[in-house]
């Protein structure tokens, strides 16, 4: 501010970090941002941040950003500078020419969560609408699709249960696979706001994170499983809550479909699936694991906050259905203070999913199959649509080293760092007669890519992002965009060089095409935005603000389905040679891959990624902390710095992948959810050893 001056005017917008969406005034002077102040009226954040949304405008002004389109005619080439007359007419072109010589279903595109509703809306739509394919998929894939599938199959509909402030009302609160110090900062301080009050706490995770004791705060229950079990240990809680009659009956018997219900309490009731039949296996003594199940069925309003701890296994879905089971056999779902909710790791995971970009979902969570909906978007779009699901990401790169996929078009994501086992990606993308990313920067995946089309940050647009609590916020253009076209610009300029008919003037008008054609959405607009600030969805005439608690008076599918979940282990299996097991997650001061973060000044960002490694298993290896080691897998290897602590149990090593550098997915294997196909991050058999440093 000293070196700048004092702001002369302020944009309210939202932050484009992760799940929780805290509002800022972004402050200027003139067209220089000068700081960014958290907004008090800001319902997420109340007035707070945290260190990432701070300091979010650094990355815009990096020197690396890319601000001109570029074209190549093959991956060995270098990069041309072009208009973006000549780039937009080389992406139609090439898909155009494609889709002629292999078909319709030879294309497809990924869009992410880091983009506005309408960008994502706009991506979806030039693959069915553009081709007649659903060859359309997201970063939601690798992280959160089994929340999609699960919560759809409990609840009816995908989406967290509560609102934040509705946590100040839970009595107990059960954190599994999360890890909301560092993933979710601001909501984690209300939670501890909430637990010094006298919450009760349970935390289910193979790592002692900062909830299990900090400051002022210590877990009433810590269950340390071992990775890969958080079937077999849902369910064996569910096994103390059926056996020693803890269920909420009159909650069952109004509320859940009884048959489903009577199926799945005498398959947990089994023997085989007590705490005590299942300790060797999880390794969460019998006795703790019995009490914290005894504490959330009995302790009031119970609420459960995941993350991707839970979704990124092999059984991620059977995972999410297994909490989902739990808390209606509790009565606790549609209360306030009560509920299931998915912790969001990326600004707009919600959005990308409520926004049809899974190839078999419209908007909405409606099936490409269902002839009603596909009939209301053909008279829409003025085209057949395909009745068939198109494919996911793992699919796109299996079909295009089978010769079936040949041109896609990436906004905003970076499938070679995040998406698993990098080798399996890198071979997909490079059998690819035409890749176009869309970014800020020359990120791992446009090393295999043909055309390069310069993104915009969420400083220079305007749009909407939809949070982890299901709320509807506005992005708004703070200052030109430096590459002289917003990101749902761009979209619309390679829908226009194929001949769509697109003229939308304002993301609004995208909005109110989302709303005409989104039941969910049905009452959003940009006016409503800013009468009200804020929608959580869904929006009715006796709540114009929107539902905070969702299922009050039932669940949206009906009657609340029970689903038995039988722990299936992983195929990832440790043995002589692989004797750890690795797990991954995230740091407060990164986000992601670290592309923004990364290039951003003034953020007390930790340069490289650490191996936590428990001091016995460093012990047997010769190891000290700071030392190099190699972390070797059946997938890959690479070299990182040895980090000895606690904090990991004996027999688990644990990393963050927010630098490229350390190619943490060289390690992952390419095992998935059985439903979704997200990957397994969360369990890779590895061994560690010295090593001289990369
Ligand atoms: Fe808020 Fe998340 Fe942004 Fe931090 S990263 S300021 S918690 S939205």
């Amino acid at each position: 501010v000293e070196a700048i001056g004092t702001p002369d005017r302020a944009v309210v917008t939202t932050c484009a970090y992760c799940g929780v969406g805290c509002t800022f005034r972004a402050e200027l002077r003139g067209e220089q941002l000068v700081r960014m102040v958290p907004w008090k009226e800001g319902k997420a954040n109340r007035g707070h941040s945290c260190v990432k949304g701070r300091f979010a405008w650094g990355y815009a002004n990096h020197a690396e950003r890319i601000l001109n389109p570029m074209i190549r005619e093959s991956i060995d080439q270098p990069w041309r500078e072009v208009s973006w007359a000549e780039a937009i007419g080389r992406v139609a072109s090439e898909f155009r020419r494609i889709q002629a010589e292999h078909g319709r279903r030879a294309v497809g595109g990924i869009t992410s969560s880091r983009c506005t509703n309408e960008e994502t809306y706009l991506v979806q739509k030039l693959i069915r609408q553009g081709f007649g394919n659903n060859n359309v998929d997201t970063c939601a894939r690798v992280c959160h699709s089994p929340t999609g599938y699960g919560l759809k199959t409990t609840f009816g509909t995908s989406a967290g249960t509560q609102d934040f402030d509705s946590v100040m009302a839970a009595d107990v609160m059960m954190v599994i696979g999360a890890n909301p110090t560092d993933g979710h900062p601001v909501f984690a301080s209300r939670m501890k706001q909430r637990l010094r009050q006298g919450a009760r706490l349970i935390v289910v995770d193979p790592r002692r994170t900062d909830l299990v004791r900090s400051a002022h705060i210590e877990a009433d229950h810590h269950l340390p499983l071992q990775p890969g079990t958080n079937v077999a240990l849902l369910t064996a809680m569910a096994h103390v809550v059926v056996t020693e009659g803890l269920v909420d009956e009159d909650y069952v018997r109004a509320r859940c479909d009884l048959e489903a219900f009577a199926e799945w309490a005498a398959f947990v009731a089994e023997e085989a699936r007590s705490p005590e039949a299942t300790e060797a296996l999880t390794r969460v003594p019998a006795a703790d694991l019995r009490a914290a199940a005894r504490l959330y069925a009995t302790g009031g309003r119970a609420a459960i906050y995941y993350g991707l701890g839970v979704t990124e296994h092999s059984q991620g879905s059977s995972t999410v259905i297994a909490i989902a089971n739990l808390a209606m056999a509790t009565g606790n779902v549609g209360l306030e203070g009560a509920g299931v909710n998915p912790l969001r790791g990326q600004n707009n995971v919600q959005g990308a999913c409520d926004m049809g970009s899974f190839p078999h979902e419209y908007s909405g969570y409606r099936h490409v199959a269902d002839a009603e909906t596909r009939a209301l978007f053909e008279a829409a779009w003025g085209v057949e649509l395909d009745p068939e699901p198109g494919l996911r990401i793992p699919n796109m790169l299996d079909a295009a080293t089978e010769g079936r996929f040949r041109a896609l078009y990436v906004q905003g994501e970076d499938i070679l760092q995040s998406d698993p086992n990098t080798q399996h990606v890198a071979a997909g993308l490079a059998a690819m007669e035409c890749v176009v990313v869309q970014d800020l920067f020359l990120n791992e995946t446009a090393n295999y890519a043909h055309v390069f089309l310069p993104g915009s940050t969420f400083l220079e647009k305007d749009g909407t992002f939809t949070n982890a609590e299901r709320r509807i916020q506005r992005v708004r253009r703070v200052m030109e965009p430096k590459n002289g076209l917003a990101d749902w610009e761009i979209v619309q300029a390679v829908a226009q060089a194929l001949d769509l008919d697109w003229n939308y003037a304002h993301p609004s008008e995208i909005m109110d095409e989302i709303a005409r054609l989104t039941p969910t959405f049905a009452r959003v607009s940009y006016d409503a935005l800013e009468a009200h600030g804020s929608l959580q969805w869904p929006a009715t005439d006796a709540t114009p603000t929107g539902t905070p608690t969702m299922h009050l008076d039932g669940f949206v599918r009906g009657k609340g389905h029970f689903v038995v979940t039988d722990y299936i282990p992983t195929d990832e299996k440790t043995g002589p040679r692989y004797p750890l097991l690795l797990t991954t997650g995230r740091i407060l001061s990164h986000y992601n891959v670290g592309a923004q973060t990364r290039r951003t000044e003034n953020v007390a960002w930790h340069p490289e990624d650490r191996l936590e490694i428990h001091p016995s298993d460093a012990e047997n290896r010769g190891l000290r902390d700071g030392d190099w080691v190699t972390l070797k897998s059946r997938a890959g290897e690479t070299t990182l710095r040895a980090l000895v602590t606690e904090r990991v149990a004996p027999g688990v090593v644990y990393t963050t992948f927010h630098h490229p550098v350390t190619q943490a997915n060289v390690i992952t294997t390419d095992y998935s959810d059985w439903a979704t196909n997200c990957p397994e991050y969360k369990v890779t058999a590895v061994q560690v050893s010295a090593s001289n440093g990369p």
